[in-house]
């Protein structure tokens, strides 16, 4: 059985992944130190889920292991490298947000660029040669030409977290280039489904509407987003780490969207339809760091990985709505 780590495994994105890696029959190591961004007992439930997982499936428990721990300590990253000798890595752990990166920017540069280096350091000296690594569609900032490929200028980011994602990408190539790591990275566009963080719109919205609270409503519902479905977010990594795979010195980076956009008015509208209830909304001004629109050019993603995007967005928002109740017993 081949060993994977996944870096904050018990994230959003992350315990969704260990799920399909599971069922692809790796052993996956979740570095994950469940820091307070949100509750941490939203991430031991996704990781519980993820045990869960194994049992429904009549998978061997043996399959998954919770290294409990910071990627910006290397003592006990070295350690788990060593211990477990993984084939390859999936590394999304992240101080993730555009808005709080710019309360916050040390943190997103200690974890963002300083972690990712430890990671990369790591897999240097243990001789890993299989890096998948989470980027983001804010690195494109506020590009006018839409859609957004991956040869576009994004020297000019807008928030902290874009400039942080953007130096990871920096990062990966540069230890592509030294040490013959094959990389995929990967600008994930704003994703959603079960699971979903709860600072994320989508569910923040959810939550609110549920409570009869009003919902913060930037700008004038114009701006833009390319919301991605989880499972497709999934299928393109599972995509991209078969392709770091199969090849010599291979780093590329990769759009994962659905190359759809949906603006903050409609999206609102889906939820209320979905929610079967009306949303209050407290109208504030646009936020700086948010970005107009996000709009995924994927054909690279499609001729390269064979990434082939499936969820309609009412679909997607019916499914995420259904956990949602499910989880809370609405
Ligand atoms: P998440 O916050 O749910 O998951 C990140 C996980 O990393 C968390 O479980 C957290 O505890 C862990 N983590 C953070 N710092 C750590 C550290 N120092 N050491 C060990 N673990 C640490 O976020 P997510 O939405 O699942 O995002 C996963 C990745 O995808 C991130 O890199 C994020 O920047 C990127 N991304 C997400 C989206 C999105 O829409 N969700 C969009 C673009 C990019």
């Amino acid at each position: 059985m081949d060993t994977i780590i996944v870096t904050g495994g018990a994230g959003f994105i992350g315990s969704h992944l260990c799920e399909r890696l599971f069922y692809d029959g790796w052993r996956v190591i979740n570095v994950d130190n469940f820091n307070d961004f949100y509750d941490p007992l939203i991430k031991r439930r996704n990781a519980a889920d993820c045990k869960e997982f194994l049992v429904r499936n009549g998978l061997s428990g043996d399959k998954y292991i919770v290294a409990d721990g910071d990627i910006c300590d290397m003592i006990f990253l070295r350690d788990i490298f060593k211990k477990f000798l993984p084939l390859a890595v999936i590394h999304l752990a992240a101080y993730a947000g555009v808005r709080p990166s710019i309360q916050r920017p040390e943190l997103y540069v200690q974890v963002n660029i300083n972690g990712t280096t430890n990671v990369l350091e790591c897999m240097k000296e243990f001789g890993v040669k299989y890096h998948v690594f989470a980027s983001s569609s804010s690195v494109y900032g506020n590009n006018l030409k839409v859609p957004f490929a991956e040869d576009d200028f994004v020297d000019k980011p807008i928030s902290p977290y874009a400039a942080t994602k953007k130096a990871g990408e920096l990062l990966c190539h540069t230890y592509h280039h030294l040490y013959d790591i094959n990389t995929a990275c990967l600008r994930f566009f704003t994703v959603y489904g079960p699971r979903q963080r709860p600072d994320l719109a989508i569910h923040k919205f959810t939550q609110l509407i549920m409570e009869g609270k009003p919902i913060p409503f930037y700008g004038n519902g114009t701006t833009q987003r390319d919301y991605t479905y989880i499972d497709d977010i999934i299928d393109g990594i599972v995509r991209a780490l078969d392709w770091v795979r199969n090849g010599e010195k291979r780093y590329e980076i990769f759009n994962l969207g659905e190359s759809k956009t949906i603006s903050l008015s409609e999206m609102v509208n889906t939820l209320e339809t979905a929610l079967n209830r009306k949303a209050e909304l407290e109208m504030l001004p646009s936020q700086p760091g948010d970005v107009e629109r996000t709009y995924a050019d994927i054909s690279k993603s499609k001729i390269m990985l064979d990434y082939n995007p499936t969820t309609e967005f009412t679909e997607g928002i019916a499914k995420f709505i259904k956990w949602y109740r499910r989880r809370n017993y609405r």
